[in-house]
């Protein structure tokens, strides 16, 4: 399948200011040189923990934020340079849905003409514009009729299908869904998740999925990222991943979901200490400081993100996991 976004050494750095003067004192880099490419039709799930930059790449790539460098590839054109009018024209083909549609919607506007904005702007006819909303109020699960209700009237459910109208009513190609179901109850979860799977399939869409939480995600994804302070530190296919989590981190994080079945309880792997600082993320491995199988080189290099064995599409960057074992510590064995 061919790559609808590549993305290609992306960066995105915030200045940090400080003192009486607000000068620039150091830099966030929140996403680190980010190489990933998405296929058309294909749903890339994203998973970290809370500031690890999964949030702000997701932003950047619908340039609701700027990058500081390197390429966004969308059906061959760099959406990292491109600016005024021609990024304009392409916006409609990428959108995103937030965590929280309540903060995107006027509350004094009807959610109808809240859909229809994004439609007005890039100049659909009025008439033709009603339409379309009542088209996607239906799509959604919702009825027409409650176009003319005011966001207030909605449940959170509701309101989270409402964002959805409003992302697909220009009828993109790629959208990111930026932890689009942990506002809401598990019930509700389940149905928004199994709307945008019907969605996906309906209209042909690529999706970028963000979440912390790693059950949600596997219902969703085809293939899954893992991202640790800005970098992806994994990536493979869903199923890989779930059955043969190959970096400490994404062992971690798996580790911690919970089995649905009672009685059973997986083997808890707690992350010792908090992520460390991104303005000054430690050297070689930035998961050094947390790893429980750290080696001495760990502390000196950083690792590349590589296949787990040759020629393989199951990628992590981990010195002990990867490639020939060289570094491989006194107490460490190969994964089989
Ligand atoms: Fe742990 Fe070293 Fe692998 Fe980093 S490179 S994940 S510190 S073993």
């Amino acid at each position: 399948m061919s790559a609808l976004v590549e993305i290609v050494d992306l960066v995105k750095t915030f200045p940090v200011k400080s003192g009486m003067l607000r000068r620039t004192t150091g830099y966030v880099r929140a996403v680190d040189h980010v190489n990933l490419q998405i296929a058309k039709g294909e749903t890339l799930g994203l998973v970290g923990e809370s500031g690890c930059g999964k949030s702000t790449l997701g932003r950047v790539l619908v340039r609701l934020l700027d990058p500081t460098s390197g390429r966004i590839l969308f059906d061959g054109k760099d959406l990292a340079t491109l600016q005024g009018k021609e990024l304009r024209a392409l916006r409609s083909q990428f959108q995103i849905i937030f965590q929280d549609p309540y903060s995107a919607l006027d509350p004094r506007t009807p959610v109808g003409n809240s859909i229809a904005e994004g439609l007005l702007v890039h100049g659909v006819p009025k008439e033709e514009g009603h339409e379309r909303v009542h088209e996607m109020l239906r799509l959604v699960g919702l009825q027409p009729s409650h176009a003319q209700r005011y966001p207030h009237e909605f449940s959170g459910g509701q309101r989270q299908r409402i964002g959805i109208a409003r992302a697909l009513v220009l009828h993109p190609k790629f959208v990111v869904c930026d932890e689009p179901v942990s506002a809401l109850d598990v019930s509700v979860q389940a149905q928004i998740l199994n709307l945008l799977k019907e969605l996906q399939r309906e209209l042909n869409l690529t999706l970028l999925f963000i979440s912390h939480n790693l059950a949600v995600v596997e219902h969703i994804s085809d293939r899954v990222a893992v991202m640790y302070l800005g970098r992806i530190v994994e990536i493979t296919d869903r199923d890989t991943l779930y059955r043969d989590p190959r970096h400490p981190y994404t062992q971690a994080l798996l580790s911690a979901i919970p089995i649905p079945e009672p009685g059973r309880k997986r083997r808890r792997q707690v992350l010792q200490g908090d992520v460390p600082s991104p303005v000054n993320p430690p050297a070689g491995c930035a998961f050094h400081p947390r790893c429980p199988i750290a080696a001495e080189v760990c502390a000196k290099e950083a690792p590349e993100l590589r296949p787990t064995a040759p020629g393989s599409r199951h990628l992590a960057s981990c010195h002990l996991r990867t490639g020939d074992h060289r570094h491989l510590a006194p107490t460490e064995t190969a994964p089989a």
